[in-house]
């Protein structure tokens, strides 16, 4: 019979699924059935569906109370002057930030399974805690009321970081801060900065024996045709006390907030 034949050529029986091993796969090109296909597609859909939820519960802990609220917190005032949180920043732009700082987040702390070097400097020295940034001001007021004195002084406060203020950002910020506040002399134009891992660092020369800035080259051009051979690019009489600025993230928020940690670090020596 034609017919008969035509049939088994067109059709060869498909293979039954390897999943239930009961009904036949779907086509050629699968190894399970439909339904069984079906299923695992649903599975896998719910399984992702799950994952991000929980992604989005753990971002949101950390937005709820993040989000800036305009000029509330002392990190937005400097001495009185309000930094304005600029405007072009959405709450959908400040989200996405925190969202791309959350997931940096969840990579740090995959990263801290192996034990990391810490730069020894870091490990011991013990930073005094202060509350908040005015009250570390006011300590170093206290205890170096003008620049001839000898200090060493490591303070430390925390603040709930804020979307758009990284720590780069945030160490410019104390920087400034610092400056305004307390009887402290430098630059902030000159300055040592560089990231160490997620936390940035800046350092700077204290100028209390204010010269006005010199280079090798102002210096020929001040004295002229008497050319001097270049000099050293700061005087010799130089003080040479530091000012150094730390900002790293600091995860040790009960809530889970993400927050960051300012270091400051004086050293003078006595004039
Ligand atoms: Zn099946
Ligand atoms: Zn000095």
């Amino acid at each position: 019979m034609d017919g008969a034949a035509l049939a088994s050529a067109e059709e060869l029986p498909l293979p039954n699924c390897n999943v239930c091993r009961r009904a036949p796969v779907t086509n050629r090109w699968y190894s399970s059935c439909l339904p069984c296909r079906d299923k695992r597609n649903e599975s896998k859909r719910r399984t992702k569906e799950k994952k991000r939820e929980q992604r989005m519960r753990a971002f949101q802990a950390i937005t709820r109370d993040n989000i800036p609220t305009s000029s509330s917190s002392s990190q937005n005032v400097s001495a009185g002057k309000k930094r304005k949180v600029p405007e072009e920043e959405s709450k959908a732009d400040a989200l996405e930030r925190m969202r791309k700082r959350f997931k940096k987040m969840e990579l740090v702390k995959a990263a801290d399974v192996a034990p990391k070097p810490v730069s020894a400097t870091h490990s011991e020295t013990v930073f005094e805690k202060y509350v908040d940034d005015k009250n570390l001001y006011k300590a170093i007021k206290r205890r170096y009321p003008d620049s001839a004195n000898s200090i060493r002084f490591y303070g430390t406060y925390a603040i709930i970081a804020i979307p758009n203020v990284n720590n780069k950002l945030k160490a410019r910020q104390v920087a400034r801060d610092l400056r305004s506040s307390t009887p402290l002399h430098f630059n902030l134009e000159d300055l040592e900065a560089y990231p160490d891992g997620t936390a940035y660092i800046v350092h700077y020369k204290c100028t209390c024996r204010a010269m006005p800035p010199r280079r090798a080259s102002d210096l020929s051009a001040y004295f002229g045709s008497k050319s001097k051979p270049a000099v050293d690019e700061t005087p010799k009489d130089a003080c040479r006390g530091r000012i150094d600025i730390r900002v790293e993230d600091d995860r040790s928020h009960s809530k889970g907030w993400l927050g960051q940690r300012i270091k400051v670090t004086l050293n003078h020596p006595k004039m």
